[in-house]
């Protein structure tokens, strides 16, 4: 339980690799702090089955994080509700797939807004608390797409790689405050994300849903397996150990092998 009495705030954490980190940092016995869109009780049942399987708190901000003014509820929820934001996981993320010359703009904004600007609002309200204590963990979840990139998916390459470099950016401003800023990139997990892009990938290539799992997703995994949310989770929590206090501005990949390639 080597996280107990911390606060973490999860963005994104009502589905997939948010939720499985949510989960991971409340059995290590963190407070967390839900984040993300859902059916209002689906989502209240998340939150009290975390607290009565882990024994900890759970809140929940229903915060868009594509608008800046919601974010900084999010953040004050965390130091109203716990007293503290001591890690902060910025995870929340969509995807969008087509051809450049057809993306919508609203998606491009969208993109942009959620998987890279939300990150640097969090991060802006957060850090004077984690100062304020000289301790904390911020973890982003990148994505194999913050190191390559593939075609058409030009707005969430974009972001990835732009979260890549705010996290290098703000791990070198927080190393000597007792803050770790850290990537996970993972490679294909099996979530409602990569579900729901494989419709628009059968459109945009011309390809039957197998097609797509085997010849585009699996492709560039060489070890032919989905990456699990459970695998992710495990990571944050060690990044949030004192075994990671000397890991900071990484970009950890686990994708089993593809950009090796
Ligand atoms: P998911 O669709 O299961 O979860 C996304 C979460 O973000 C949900 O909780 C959703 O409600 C929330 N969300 C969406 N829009 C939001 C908004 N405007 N404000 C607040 N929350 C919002 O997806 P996932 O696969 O678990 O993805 C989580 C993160 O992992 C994303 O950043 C994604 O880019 C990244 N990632 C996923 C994979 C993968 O293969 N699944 C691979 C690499 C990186």
């Amino acid at each position: 339980m080597s996280l107990t009495g911390k606060s973490a705030v999860v963005t994104g954490s009502t589905s997939g690799i948010g939720l499985a980190i949510a989960r991971g940092f409340a059995r290590d016995g963190a407070n967390v702090v839900l984040n993300g869109f859902g059916k209002p009780e689906e989502i209240e049942a998340t939150r009290t089955t975390i607290e009565s399987e882990f024994g900890v708190r759970a809140a929940y901000s229903p915060a868009d994080l594509t608008k800046p003014d919601e974010i900084g509820g999010l953040i004050a929820l965390a130091t109203e509700t716990f007293g503290s934001v001591d890690i902060l996981v910025n995870n929340a993320g969509v995807q969008y797939v087509s051809p450049i010359e057809d993306f919508p703009l609203e998606k491009w904004d969208q993109i942009i807004a959620l998987n890279l600007s939300s990150a640097f609002h969090t991060m802006r309200a957060a850090i004077p608390h984690m100062k304020a204590k000289g301790w904390g963990r911020i973890i982003n979840t990148a994505s194999a797409h913050s190191l390559v990139a593939s075609p058409y998916k030009s707005a969430y390459v974009a972001a990835k790689h732009g979260i890549a470099g705010l996290t290098k950016s703000a791990a070198l401003e927080l190393a000597t405050f007792g803050i770790t800023v850290n990537c996970i990139s993972p490679g294909y997990v099996w979530t409602p994300l990569v579900e729901s892009q494989i419709p628009d990938t059968m459109k945009a290539r011309g390809l039957t849903k197998e097609q797509v799992i085997e010849d585009v997703l699996l492709k560039a995994q060489p070890t032919k397996e989905f990456v699990t949310v459970d695998q992710v989770a495990a990571l944050a929590v060690f990044l949030c150990g004192d075994g990671a206090s000397q890991i900071t501005g990484a970009n950890l990949a686990m994708d089993g092998g593809w950009t090796a390639q």
